[in-house]
């Protein structure tokens, strides 16, 4: 069966083609056909974040181009799809229902049933297109621009919250503090490349929760602790703005809170992992593409005997492929949606929508 997936949570819009058949699946993982990515951030970024309006406009004039692109590139067509998933939620309310809207159109002209998918179980699988894809069990480490948490993953559907942030998420930490060194939107990965430049310990940052004996995060004490830092600068070089700090200044800043937060994870996420009695660990989300992490965690995983696996580089933000993948991966754990006969194509969004709601038995099905 081909299902085309649609991602629509945020500021990308990706569309993406899987072949769940039985042969072309392998130990239950479908096989990736194409996938089409179109980001907005250089929409968004002159407003120094996403703009919700902006966004449901740009995914409208995306998705359908991107979908021809996908079946193009292929070799396929629309007539052959079995299968229309998209993200349901969490994300932006607008923006979830043009994927959402799109999917269930293409669906009823197709006659084939739809399944609105999880964004977090998008992101939580895509290790699974990789070339080390791992192996169920394992610990999950959720890091995203809206989520930071720790999972035990069972299966498909079956996920156990072990811990996650009370405030910010590890990728908004980034992007804040990013934001504060005056770095541009979304700053994460700006803020990791000018951190290799840096001194990591030339600032002492908080490491909020590290010895708080559980599985939480906390991140928003630590932008906070980014902000008095350059104050302190700024007043240290007697100058206005960041722009006017040597850049060497900036650097250190920035290398140090990459540090802070990257050593909590890295942590947290190995604490996790001794707790579970698993070998396992997963990486997933868009800050999972931070290259120190990577680096903290092997370290950390190989002392101990634990396999880590990641997404692609490419695969670590928001795509198509995930939702794609998410959903060929329900087909065969046997959690199908309706059947074409009795698909109602009434749909609704979740905007907030706990993972911890999405029961194995249930599908997260358009009704
Ligand atoms: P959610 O999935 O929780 O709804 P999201 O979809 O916005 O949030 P992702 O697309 O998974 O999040 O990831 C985006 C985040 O990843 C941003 O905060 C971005 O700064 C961060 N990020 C991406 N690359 C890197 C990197 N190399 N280092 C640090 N952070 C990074
Ligand atoms: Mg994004
Ligand atoms: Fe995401």
């Amino acid at each position: 069966m081909l299902i085309l997936g649609i991602e629509s949570s945020c500021d990308e819009t990706g569309v993406a083609l899987v072949d769940a058949s039985a042969a072309a699946t392998q130990a239950g993982v479908p096989r990736l056909l194409a996938h089409a990515l179109h980001s907005q951030i250089a929409m968004h970024q002159a407003y120094g974040g996403v703009v919700p309006e902006l966004a449901s406009r740009d995914h409208i004039r995306r998705v359908l181009p991107l979908s021809t692109e996908v079946l193009t590139r292929a070799g396929r067509t629309l007539a052959e799809v079995g299968l229309v998933a998209f993200t349901r939620g969490p994300g932006l309310a607008g923006a979830l229902l043009v994927g959402a809207g799109v999917a269930v159109a293409m669906g009823a002209a197709l006659g084939k049933p739809v399944l609105g998918i999880h964004h977090l179980e998008g992101h939580l699988l895509s290790p699974f297109l990789s070339a080390d894809p791992p192996e169920f069990p394992f610990v999950a480490l959720l890091v995203s621009g809206g989520h930071t948490q720790l999972m035990r993953v069972d299966g498909v559907g079956r996920y156990e919250l072990l811990g996650e942030t009370i405030d910010d998420a590890a990728g908004e930490a980034f992007d804040k503090s990013a934001k504060l060194l005056g770095l541009g939107y979304p700053g994460g990965p700006a803020l990791s490349r000018l951190a290799g430049q840096g001194d990591a310990t030339a600032h002492k940052l908080p490491r909020p929760l590290l010895h708080s004996g559980d599985l939480d995060f906390s991140f928003a004490g630590l932008k906070t602790a980014v902000l008095t830092t350059v104050k302190k600068q700024l007043a240290q070089h007697d100058v206005g703005t960041v722009a006017q700090l040597p850049p060497q200044v900036v650097a250190d800043v920035a290398a140090s809170t990459q540090a802070a937060i990257v050593e909590v994870l890295v942590k947290k996420a190995l604490r996790a992992v001794a707790d579970s009695g698993l070998q396992r660990l997963v990486v997933a989300g868009g800050v999972g593409a931070n290259s120190l992490l990577r680096q903290q965690l092997n370290a950390g995983c190989a002392a101990r005997g634990v396999r880590v696996h990641y997404p692609e580089l490419d695969l670590c933000t928001d795509n198509g492929a995930m939702i794609a993948l998410a959903a060929g991966m329900r087909v065969q754990a046997g959690l199908l949606p309706e059947s074409s006969e009795t698909v109602s194509y009434r749909f609704d969004v979740r905007p907030r929508w706990p993972l911890s709601e999405l029961a194995p038995d249930r599908t997260a099905r358009a009704e």
